[in-house]
């Protein structure tokens, strides 16, 4: 079994002038290559906490976290970080957002130019990568922010609420797309999310935090029968309210 991340006995608590505000409590949990998992929990009660924490902008005050079997530290390049607002510049062209990650860590050679170039042309972006971020839809920039990070081929990707800006139509939509994208790239991804709908339409397992600080309450594996496993169509499929109760109560006995 191949295992891009793995978080033994995670703790962690800010501390400030006021005090110390213990965020995370004992998580521990793995990532196989390829899999989809996403993180629900109630608004503030660290999700953002554990996506730093793995990225290594922030440092465990007691546990591990391994990446492909290394420690994370500050240094740690190969994780994507997409955020809830996309943070595509306005002075720069599409093309130009999408190589930013490229320029910054010096990667930029033909080979993954040619690379940003094809992943914007299969996703549908071929014809705007002359345009400017405003001149795009909300789903189409946080395509074009999600390339930013592919074209840097991450063994993980961590995702924070990234639809959370969205509309409700535009985010059903490209919640799915997104989803689809990674599924096609076969990306190890954690998504954060407040929204159980999208978690289950999305992963292959639920990871369920407790209110902060957060602890694990109980990890789901999703199964669904179906014979084109698409976001969409598990949102019409039985299994998921069944998903959606389950968590929700779960969710809820604890509050
Ligand atoms: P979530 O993403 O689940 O909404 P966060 O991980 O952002 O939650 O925050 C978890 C808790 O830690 C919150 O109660 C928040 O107030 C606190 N917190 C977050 N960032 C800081 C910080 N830089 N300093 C002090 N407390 C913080
Ligand atoms: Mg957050």
């Amino acid at each position: 079994m191949d295992q891009v991340l793995e978080l033994k006995h995670v703790c962690y608590s800010y501390h400030t002038l006021d005090g110390e505000t213990p965020a995370l409590s004992d998580i521990s949990f793995a990532v196989e290559k390829g899999e989809f998992i996403a993180v629900v929990g109630p608004s503030g009660c660290g999700k953002t906490t554990l996506l730093s924490l793995i990225a290594g902008l922030l440092t465990p005050e007691k546990g591990r976290i391994r990446i492909n079997g290394k420690e994370v530290t500050e240094s740690t390049t190969n994780v994507g970080y997409m955020l809830q607002h996309d943070e595509l510049f306005e002075w720069r062209t599409i093309y130009h957002n999408v190589v930013l990650g490229l320029e910054i860590q010096h990667m930029m050679t033909a080979k993954t130019r040619q690379r940003a170039i094809d992943l914007l042309d299969f996703y549908g972006l071929g014809q705007f990568k002359n345009a400017r971020p405003s001149e795009l839809s909300g789903g189409m920039r946080q395509r074009a922010a999600l390339i930013r990070t592919l074209v840097l081929e991450p063994d993980l990707l961590l995702l924070d609420e990234p639809f959370s800006a969205l509309d409700y139509q535009t985010r059903l939509h490209v919640g799915d797309d997104i989803g689809q994208i990674l599924r096609r790239e076969e990306k190890s991804a954690v998504l954060v999310t407040h929204d159980l709908s999208e978690a289950i339409s999305l992963a292959d397992r639920v990871i369920i935090l407790s209110g902060r600080p957060a602890s694990i309450l109980q990890t789901i594996p999703l199964v669904f029968d179906l014979k084109d496993d698409t976001p969409l169509h598990r949102r019409n499929a039985p299994e998921f309210k069944t998903y959606f109760q389950l968590i929700w109560k779960e969710l809820n006995s604890h509050a």
